[in-house]
């Protein structure tokens, strides 16, 4: 059996950026990956909303779909436009994941997330 805190330490070490929200996108965790990839220290952005990550050009129709799909429980991926804690943009490959209680009622998100910027 793995032990739980390698549970722990296989999300933290995780190479993708991972964060957990509450159901409005408030983050509440974030990842190591995440700090590399965003710039943001949990420090900096552990309370504030997922949308601090957006460089605000991504289409509004596209915030639209991802908050459709997933407050229906369903999975979400797509690309948007996203702005490092210094300003550079970078593009994302993101997946967001409702979490479910144990009466089936969404009580967290997960998002996944990678810049792939370089592939463009
Ligand atoms: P918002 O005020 O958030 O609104 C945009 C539209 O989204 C609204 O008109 C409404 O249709 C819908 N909406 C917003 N909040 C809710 C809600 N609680 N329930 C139902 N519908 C809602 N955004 C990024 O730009 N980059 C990211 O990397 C990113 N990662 C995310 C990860 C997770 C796990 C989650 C849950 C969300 C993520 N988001 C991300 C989306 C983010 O929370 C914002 O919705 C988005 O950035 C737009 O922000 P805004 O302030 O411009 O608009």
């Amino acid at each position: 059996k793995v032990p739980y805190r390698i549970f722990l330490e296989t999300v933290e070490q995780a190479p993708i950026a991972i964060s957990i929200t509450d159901k409005k996108a408030n983050i509440l965790y974030v990842n190591e990956e995440f700090v590399k990839v965003t710039g943001y220290q949990p420090a900096d952005i552990l309370g504030q909303n997922e949308s601090v990550l957006s460089d605000k050009i991504t289409p509004r129709h596209v915030y639209h779909d991802l908050w459709h799909t997933i407050s229906r429980k369903q999975i979400w991926q797509g690309r948007l436009i996203n702005r490092h804690k210094q300003g550079a943009r970078y593009l994302s490959d993101l997946t967001i994941a409702p979490m479910l209680d144990e009466q089936g009622i969404i009580s967290h998100y997960i998002g996944m997330h990678r810049d792939i910027t370089a592939t463009y």
